[in-house]
């Protein structure tokens, strides 16, 4: 009886190892079709030439898969729950269109109050200020380089998350945008890392997101790292994945030291935590 517990002990044990072991490791993000998520579509076996994607007349980022050419799609915040088009053109010119279902998804409201009012409802010289900034954030969000994608993100920070993507919010009592990233709170100084390999394609100070940085990925992957109290990169310069680019802080429109990552593909503000293996999730948090 003894032996017959411990056998099978072994072979559960066994089962389980193997199971770990044979979980691919993370290369892409999740294919969730909810408004801010992100499409995995199947566009042409790799047999072939890589064919070129668009969607919304934007170029479309395309990765090889072990038997097809996949392209990931960002889904805007403001998506309608129907049918989305892609096209798809071959290397001799040839097109066809290929759709998915962006399904319905509720995202939750969060109610914060922001001691800085002026961050709320600005006054006539920032608002003047946010104009010019939003039309820079427009560029910023729908660069486009060639080089291959890098999608083996890390988290760029330890901490609490404390506010999640796609959020509805009410600040001081009043309706404004959507969340547009992940919040992670930590204290002011605290290392933040480059989630992948990128170009930096810009550093600044602006009026929401305070002192900030973006990152270029490649194929229209951008992150954007913001409220930091110091940038350690400039324009222009290559990071490595887990480099230091800055330190948590408080600057912009915050209720407090934390780090806002954004993810930007195609242009749209995408849910960052698709990206990360589930461990790198801060689950607890997640919960709701
Ligand atoms: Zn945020």
């Amino acid at each position: 009886m003894m032996s017959e517990i411990l056998s099978f002990n072994r072979f559960f044990i066994t089962v389980v190892v193997t199971f770990l072991i044979s979980q691919p490791s993370y290369a892409f993000p999740r294919n969730d079709l909810k408004p801010g998520g992100v499409a995995i579509i199947n566009v042409a076996p790799v047999t072939q030439e890589k064919p070129q994607v668009s969607y919304r007349k934007k170029p479309v980022a395309i990765i090889k898969g072990k038997h097809n050419w996949l392209a990931l799609i960002g889904i805007s915040l403001s998506a309608k729950a129907s049918s989305h088009k892609i096209k798809i053109t071959d290397a001799n010119k040839q097109s066809h269109f290929k759709s998915f279902r962006v399904r319905n998804y509720h995202y939750r409201t969060q109610r914060l109050s922001i001691p800085n009012k002026n961050k709320v409802n600005p006054n006539k010289k920032s608002r003047s200020r946010i104009n010019r900034e939003s039309l820079l954030k427009k560029k910023l969000q729908n660069t486009y380089s060639n080089k291959q994608a890098r999608l083996s993100f890390m988290r760029p920070t330890t901490g609490r998350d404390s506010g999640r993507f796609g959020l509805k919010r009410i600040l001081n009592k009043q309706k404004r945008n959507p969340h547009s990233g992940m919040d992670i709170a930590a204290p002011s100084g605290r290392a933040v890392k480059a989630t992948e390999s990128a170009t930096v394609i810009f550093t600044g100070n602006l009026f929401f997101t305070g002192n900030v940085i973006y990152l270029d990925h490649g194929n229209g992957l951008l992150s954007l790292y913001a409220h930091l109290s110091k940038i350690n990169v400039k324009k222009g310069q290559m990071v490595k994945r887990g480099q230091v680019i800055g330190k948590v802080g408080s600057t912009g429109r915050v209720t407090g030291p934390h780090l806002h990552w954004s993810v930007y593909l195609n242009g749209n503000t995408v849910d960052p935590a698709l990206f990360l293996k589930k461990k790198d999730n801060n689950t607890k948090s997640l919960q709701k």
